[in-house]
């Protein structure tokens, strides 16, 4: 089992289906049994979006204020130093 430490490192890579399968597994494993790394996860998935949004690489054309951007970012530096 991957312990929160393992997800906090592997969350980049997860999202950018960077990670083999049974590596996807074993995060979603632990995902689906802890609600912080769950959260923590979430945002990052959130923030990536945003960002992506920012550059211009999306086709919606909705664009996401700084403000959000600059608060989802000072999460995942939070969570990080955890
Ligand atoms: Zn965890």
């Amino acid at each position: 089992m991957l312990t929160c430490k393992d997800i906090n490192e592997m969350a980049g890579d997860y999202l950018s289906g960077d990670l083999t399968v049974m590596k996807r597994i074993s995060f979603k494993l632990h995902l689906m049994v802890c609600k912080h790394c769950n959260r923590y996860v979430s945002q990052l998935k959130i923030a990536l979006a945003s960002l992506k949004r920012m550059s211009g690489h999306s086709d919606s054309g909705e664009l996401c204020s700084e403000e959000e951007v600059n608060k989802t970012l000072q999460f995942i530096r939070d969570n990080r130093e955890k």
